[in-house]
């Protein structure tokens, strides 16, 4: 029985998949089971940071599984303090508390159960909690019933009414459409600073700040999704401080790219005091309040702590910033009328393509189509939406690597 065949028996036909069958990896290379060889730019979605099987996270996950895997958060786990100290010292460089998840749904949950608890603490003029948390339209927060509900894309909650209540979807970037967005209910604002899923959409600097501001002015919380843009990929630690570095959040998620490859996702809240008896916020989830019995073992925290260390002591933000200014020079000089515009910062990007130009077959979106050609040709990237493909190599890519991959890039694009 072929991989495909069981697959097509046993598992539930959630994703789309390519023929594809990858059985080993090192560092921006995949083999399938055929023996060919492919450059990864696609890195399990922007999560392989440093490639595959980087040695020291091997050898990080190697240590640990012959120490402790896991032990229960009911007692203190070293790697656990260890990871929320490197990032809350050097990653978020904000007095804040970090709890850990799996996944970056649950991160996105984390954040919105803190915001009901924020709501609770400091509800409504008439008494009654706020709840109401603003998301933006094509944003991506996760497949969990709370993350879904976050999520400002109908295709992602088609069949699953009745969604959890209290989100509202507002048009990213829009200045004028925050002016009457808040009601009395809304305790929170959670947006991407770059929209991944949904087609790398930045964030503008002015938007971002009127975002702020609004929560400011309404006493609501603000909270970024860095999920798939935070630890390096967008060219600084953290995404939205290459658009908005003066913005201090209330809360983050993260996940995809801080483990490398291990299963870990994580919130963030911060230590600043939400009320006149000086209360945190990061203080609003007590002992029993919230928990996950795999967040945060020691395996994953181990291997997330080698990885994270390796981005900020080799400055892999700085690499992903160069790299982007090769791939955007090199692309930008080719004038290809396919290529309706480059978006995205750092290692996290989006190639806008001109549909009219690709002939689709039924049922395949212009980028299905030349995510295709490309995988042919040897080169791996995932779509962002139907006409967008993204690159989203590991952060310590090299020149010659990047030049391999524009290479593929031109022999398929120039061909529409
Ligand atoms: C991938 C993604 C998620 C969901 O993460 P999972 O680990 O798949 O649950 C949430 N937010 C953003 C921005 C993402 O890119």
């Amino acid at each position: 029985m072929t991989t495909a065949e069981a697959f097509q028996q046993n598992v539930l036909p959630t994703y789309g998949r390519f023929p594809l069958v990858p059985v080993r990896g090192a560092g921006c290379r995949l083999w399938d089971e055929t023996g060919k060889s492919y450059l990864d730019f696609c890195t399990g979605i922007a999560v392989c940071s440093l490639g595959h099987c980087h040695p020291r996270l091997v050898e990080a996950i190697r240590k640990q599984a012959g120490e402790l895997m896991h032990v229960s958060n009911l007692y203190q786990i070293p790697q656990q303090a260890e990871l929320a100290k490197e990032i809350n010292e050097h990653h978020v460089k904000l007095p804040g508390k970090i709890f850990f998840s799996n996944s970056g749904a649950e991160a996105n949950d984390g954040l919105i159960k803190s915001a009901r608890r924020f709501g609770h603490k400091r509800p409504q003029a008439d008494g009654s909690p706020r709840y109401e948390v603003l998301t933006f339209q094509q944003s991506f927060h996760g497949r969990t019933l709370g993350s879904m509900a976050a999520t400002g894309q109908a295709k992602i909650q088609e069949g699953f009414d009745p969604l959890l209540p209290g989100f509202r979807y507002l048009p990213y970037n829009d200045i004028a459409a925050l002016e009457n967005a808040v009601r009395p209910e809304t305790a929170a604002i959670l947006l991407e600073p770059i929209q991944g899923e949904g087609g790398v959409n930045t964030a503008t600097r002015e938007f971002m700040r009127a975002v702020a501001d609004l929560c400011k002015k309404h006493d609501l919380l603000l909270l970024f999704d860095e999920v798939q843009t935070g630890f390096g990929r967008c060219g600084d630690s953290m995404a939205w401080r290459m658009t908005a570095p003066e913005i201090q959040p209330d809360g983050i998620s993260w996940a995809k790219g801080m483990g490398g490859g291990v299963p870990i996702g994580a919130f963030w809240l911060s230590d600043r005091s939400i009320d006149d008896e000086g209360t945190a916020l990061s203080s609003l989830l007590g002992p029993g309040s919230h928990g996950s019995t795999y967040g945060g073992n020691p395996l994953v925290c181990a291997a997330a702590l080698a990885v994270v260390q390796e981005i900020r002591e080799k400055d892999l933000a700085m690499n992903a910033i160069l790299q982007e200014v090769r791939i955007r020079s090199t692309i930008e000089s080719w004038n290809l009328p396919v290529v309706t515009e480059i978006r995205g910062k750092g290692l996290l990007l989006g190639i806008g393509l001109d549909p009219a130009r690709i002939p689709t077959p039924v049922g395949k979106t212009p980028a299905l189509v030349v995510v295709s050609a490309l995988m042919e040709r040897g080169l791996l990237v995932p779509p962002a939406g139907p006409n967008t493909i993204r690159l989203l190599p590991p952060l310590n890519v090299t020149d010659s690597e990047i030049d391999e991959a524009l290479a593929h890039l031109f022999a398929v694009l120039s061909g529409f």
